[in-house]
């Protein structure tokens, strides 16, 4: 029932074909009962084309005096998702656009392209971060992506998700705001790199840790295969990782711990012929202190991984280059080499922070336009603030995102949720980012802790079993909800008994 009260609310608002112009006549002439709104969503593409038909877009139109005010939020990562849990939804009417209805815990995203945890471990869905997103009357969850914002009109354009589905046509449709908050998270870089796209897996959605796993796993069946060459078995087991950072020394730590216990308990013929590489520029975990990173890359090269100092020049189907003409061999290419502002952010006409993210405010405000903030990834402080741009990092995004909740519902009680309504309102203290200190695992049972505030600062750093055990419990603890704390620590058990799980599903 609740599908069908919702839609039939949706279908109360329509546009012109004027673009961003908000029509109430239209309104009127196509306040339809829901049979015709059905009839509009499934001749969307007609539709959609014709510039006559003066409905080419349904969608929310401006709330009324008598509804809540409603904040649309996009994306649903660590900011947009700890926003919407702090927001109070006796205020606002909350709208969520995402291309993805669950947030990601990405610290534990590596343990489950090797098995040591399962996806649903690491996946939290939106629903069940704010119950009001799927229970009350004004509240949505749409799986689309922003393609554009009108901050004049307080009107975001978005299109439905239909990932690849040739029986599908993507839908488009508007939402009106009073309060919008971009948090559209980043993409990763590939420094223009020829072939990455096509050949390397990125490792920052669940989809990608599946495509991983089932690739691994292939590649051991099909390296066991009669006939296989020793030459074409080694490529197949090379898994080369691109990018030192924490999440490529994570992922490089797991797979040599699934190749050690695993590969070599199960895949006894092949066990020998199974490699992992690690490529960075510079030098491994360079924002952690030196003597963590000395003791990640004995750690690492213990393990079996081999370290390459090296810059990727051209990535080829079954090979990578190195700038000084090295060719390096892979059946499996993780990239991981940092992230920046994705496509859409780059599109948006909106203030920018130096390194092209969405300008903000101490207030996480974006200047110049009304009711517009943004948070985490896709964010950064504009210049004349003087503060320097945020690391990319959940710590960041995620206490953004309550500060920027606490503020909104401080708004909404001050009489200003509406559009255009703030006056000369005292926003209270502005965001403040203490960083809290870095951790990575490194696999073997050892971790690296570093609790300094900054590079340069002192502080306490521990490297080995114990920080191990203080990263799995932190993390145990910073999960979003009892039921994922539980599914994680069965997996944990479960691998630790019984190995980890090598059906290729
Ligand atoms: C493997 C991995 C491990 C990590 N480990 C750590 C760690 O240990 N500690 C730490 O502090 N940080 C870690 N990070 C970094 C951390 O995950 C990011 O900084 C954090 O996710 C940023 O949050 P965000 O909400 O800004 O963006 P994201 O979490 O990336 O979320 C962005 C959201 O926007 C949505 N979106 C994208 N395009 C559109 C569109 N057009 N319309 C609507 N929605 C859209 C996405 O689907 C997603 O829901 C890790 C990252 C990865 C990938």
């Amino acid at each position: 029932m609740s599908v069908f009260r919702n839609l039939s609310r949706i279908s109360q608002y329509s546009y012109s074909s004027k673009p961003h112009t908000l029509n109430t006549t239209v309104t009127n002439r196509f306040h339809a009962p829901l049979s015709t709104f059905l009839s509009h969503f499934a001749t969307a593409t007609a539709t959609n084309t014709d510039t006559n038909y003066l409905a080419p877009h349904v969608g929310l139109g401006p709330t009324k005096a008598h509804e809540k005010a409603r904040v649309v939020v996009l994306g649903t990562g660590w900011a947009g998702s700890r926003l919407m849990k702090g927001l109070d939804p006796n205020i606002y009417d909350i709208v969520c656009v995402s291309p993805r209805n669950h947030m990601v815990f990405t610290p534990l995203l590596a343990s489950t392209c090797v098995g040591t945890l399962e996806f649903r471990s690491v996946a939290e869905p939106i629903a069940r971060i704010q119950p009001a997103i799927s229970s009350e009357p004004g509240s949505y969850f749409f799986l689309a992506n922003c393609t554009s914002i009108d901050t004049d009109h307080h009107v975001v354009h978005c299109e439905t998700v239909t990932e690849g589905e040739e029986t599908l046509d993507p839908w488009k449709f508007t939402i009106s705001y009073d309060k919008l908050v971009i948090a559209l998270g980043a993409q990763p870089t590939t420094f223009g790199i020829h072939g990455v796209y096509e050949h390397a897996i990125f490792l920052r959605e669940v989809y990608h840790a599946q495509e991983i796993r089932r690739k691994l796993l292939l590649n051991l069946m099909l390296s066991d295969v009669p006939g296989i060459g020793k030459e074409e078995k080694q490529r197949l087991l090379h898994c080369v990782v691109v990018g030192g950072g924490p999440t490529g020394v994570e992922f490089s730590g797991e797979l040599s711990d699934f190749i050690m216990r695993d590969v070599r308990q199960r895949y006894t013929h092949v066990k020998d012929y199974i490699h992992v590489t690690l490529i960075e520029a510079n030098e491994i975990l360079s924002s952690f202190d030196d003597r963590l990173r000395r003791y990640a890359t004995k750690q690492l090269t213990k393990s079996g991984v081999r370290l390459v100092r090296g810059i990727v020049k051209d990535v080829q189907e079954k090979k990578i280059i190195l700038n000084d003409g090295t060719e390096v061999p892979y059946g499996l290419l993780v990239w991981s080499t940092g992230v920046g502002p994705s496509p859409i952010v780059r599109s948006l006409h909106l203030p920018k922070s130096p390194g092209g993210r969405i300008g903000i405010d101490e207030w996480l405000r974006v200047p110049s336009v009304q009711d517009v903030f943004a948070i985490g990834d896709c964010s950064g402080f504009v210049e004349s603030t003087g503060r320097p741009v945020l690391p990319a990092l959940a710590q960041v995004a995620e206490r953004q995102g309550k500060y920027l909740a606490a503020l909104l519902n401080k708004i909404g009680r001050a009489n200003g949720s509406r559009a255009n309504s703030i006056k000369d309102m005292d926003f209270g203290d502005p965001f403040v980012y203490k960083h809290l200190g870095s951790m990575a695992t490194i696999g073997s049972y050892k971790a690296l802790v570093d609790l300094r505030q900054s590079k340069e600062a002192k502080g306490l750093s521990l490297a080995g079993f114990l920080s191990w055990f203080v990263w799995r419990s932190a993390y145990l603890t910073r999960v979003v909800s009892w039921r994922n704390r539980f599914y994680v620590a069965i997996n944990w058990a479960t691998t630790f008994v019984f190995g980890r799980d090598i059906s290729r599903i």
